[in-house]
């Protein structure tokens, strides 16, 4: 059976970046199981599973624009420190749901100066390219319940009694 929508893929993966930095990695023996086609993945790399094998293995570079998208500066805020007075020490990386006025946007502190914090809701690849070593360890089809909740069950992926969509 090939990927395509609808289908249940088992991956195993190394993620680099630019400088061969490993960033994450699936192993083979507990790998990532995803529904393929519906926007679980980043696109570049449903793009390149698109059509694939079961025991392919091939590597992919993804830019950041089908990946974790660029660096935006709209969403860095700066926020009085007063403001946390309620949450106690805030520290670098402390990641939080800022509400702004028309969002809910997960953030992470990224700076603290004397009375402002800096949050930024940028992703942490965002502005990465990312280097991908895919193989695909299964493809099957999909359940209608997986497909009905848009995500896979079992081994790899939501754990089957522990979400609530
Ligand atoms: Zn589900």
């Amino acid at each position: 059976m090939k990927v395509a929508k609808n289908t249940v893929v088992s991956i195993a993966y190394t993620l680099k970046d630019a400088d061969g930095n490993v960033l994450d990695t699936a192993d083979a023996d507990a790998p990532l199981a995803y529904l393929h086609g519906f926007g679980n993945l980043i696109p570049g790399m449903e793009k390149a599973l698109e059509d694939r094998d079961k025991g392919e293995t091939f590597e992919v570079v993804i830019p950041p624009e089908e990946a974790y998208g660029s660096f935006d500066d709209d969403l860095v805020w700066e926020l009085d420190k007063d403001q946390f007075g309620e949450l106690g020490e805030v520290e670098i990386g402390t990641q939080f749901v800022l509400e702004t006025e028309d969002d809910q946007v997960l953030v992470t502190v990224a700076e603290i100066k004397d009375d402002v914090v800096i949050v930024d809701g940028n992703h942490e690849l965002a502005d990465e390219t990312l280097f991908f070593e895919i193989s695909v360890v299964d493809v099957r089809e999909a359940t209608p319940e997986e497909i009905e909740h848009g995500h896979a069950h079992g081994p790899g992926g939501v754990d089957d009694y522990d979400h609530d969509d």
